[in-house]
């Protein structure tokens, strides 16, 4: 069964033309504005949260427990709606040195969160145990906690865009276009998911073209197979999906995790510049920078494209956090 949807984000996102090459050899391609589903909301872990807090509320939690980096889109949106919903929200963020507020992090302050500090090490080894600790230490307080995964990529979140995906389909109608090839970012790998099992779901035959941001692509082609199992149970019904049917542009993660080189940080100026559209430095940076970098090299990943539909998932306060790399 379809679990039911909170009305949070700001849908459905736009759809625009993005005119980056002058040369008309090279496929359509659009841009769906997922940094427009909100302000405090932007981005696109809101879509996650319609269905991930909806479950939260049903079994009567009034808090909400989360973890990501110290710049997680996921954490500030976390810490939006639950300050909307009036529950408390705990973060669980991973930081090795002390810094100043800003970007996300000083959002995430603003919006009430109690931040829990957690070095990479503990956050890589024992984040769920944490996070399971604070739950129950709740418990014994007589509250409820709600624990979101990282990204909130488990079953419930990846209906996000599931559900993204039919709204996807709803607006080629209106703009009279099929995307063949719909390109997204890779982190946690939800959003990914979400579109590959609304395809299946749907019989509608797309391309979906993850591009990974961090580690590799037969990693997150696991971690999909594993949301895969749970998303099925969810449904309540069998999905067909191979392996060998999941597609990742894989080589542009460049230094890992929210680490960027000098020629990344000149590209998204340039794309500034040349579109007037912001990309974040840890997702829509990488991702684009990788579709248009595979274009212009004549990737087989995309040698069928025609119509390219690219999802801007948002990520913009990280930009602020980035302010110095950029050489101003
Ligand atoms: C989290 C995030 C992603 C990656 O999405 P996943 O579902 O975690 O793979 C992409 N872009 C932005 C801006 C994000 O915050």
């Amino acid at each position: 069964m379809i679990p039911q949807r909170m009305p949070l984000a700001h849908l459905p996102t736009p759809m625009e033309p993005l005119k980056y090459f002058k040369d008309p050899a090279y496929p359509t391609l659009y841009i769906k504005r997922d940094d427009l589903t909100g302000m405090e909301f932007s981005g696109n872990k809101i879509r996650k949260l319609e269905y991930a807090l909806q479950e939260a509320l049903d079994l009567g939690c009034d808090t909400l427990i989360t973890c990501g980096g110290i710049q997680s889109n996921h954490c500030r949106a976390t810490a939006a709606a639950g300050a909307k919903l009036g529950l408390e929200t705990i973060l669980l963020l991973r930081s090795d040195t002390p810094q100043p507020p800003q970007g996300n992090h000083l959002l995430g302050l603003l919006l009430g969160a109690k931040i829990v500090w957690v070095s990479s090490e503990e956050y890589a080894k024992e984040r769920r145990q944490r996070m399971g600790a604070i739950a129950k230490e709740l418990e014994e307080k007589g509250h409820k906690g709600y624990i979101l995964p990282e990204g909130a990529s488990n079953a419930i979140g990846t209906f996000g865009y599931f559900h993204a995906f039919e709204e996807i389909l709803a607006q080629e109608k209106e703009l009279g276009i099929r995307f063949d090839t719909i390109v997204c970012p890779v982190g946690s790998g939800g959003t990914y998911s979400g579109l590959v099992f609304g395809n299946a779901y749907h019989r509608a035959e797309r391309k979906i073209l993850g591009v990974n941001i961090a580690a590799d692509a037969d990693h997150f082609k696991e971690i999909t197979m594993q949301i895969h199992t749970e998303f099925q149970e969810r449904l309540g019904e069998p999905l067909p999906l191979k392996k060998e049917d999941l597609y990742i542009l894989d080589g542009y993660a460049g230094r890992g995790y929210a680490l960027n080189t000098p020629q990344e940080m000149a590209f998204f100026h340039d794309f500034a510049k040349k579109s007037g559209l912001f990309l974040d430095p840890v997702y829509t940076g990488k991702a684009m920078r990788g579709l248009l970098t595979a274009l212009q090299e004549g990737d087989a990943l995309l040698k069928d494209a025609e119509n390219i539909l690219f999802i801007h998932t948002g990520g913009l306060f990280g930009l602020f956090a980035k302010a110095e790399e950029f050489g101003f």
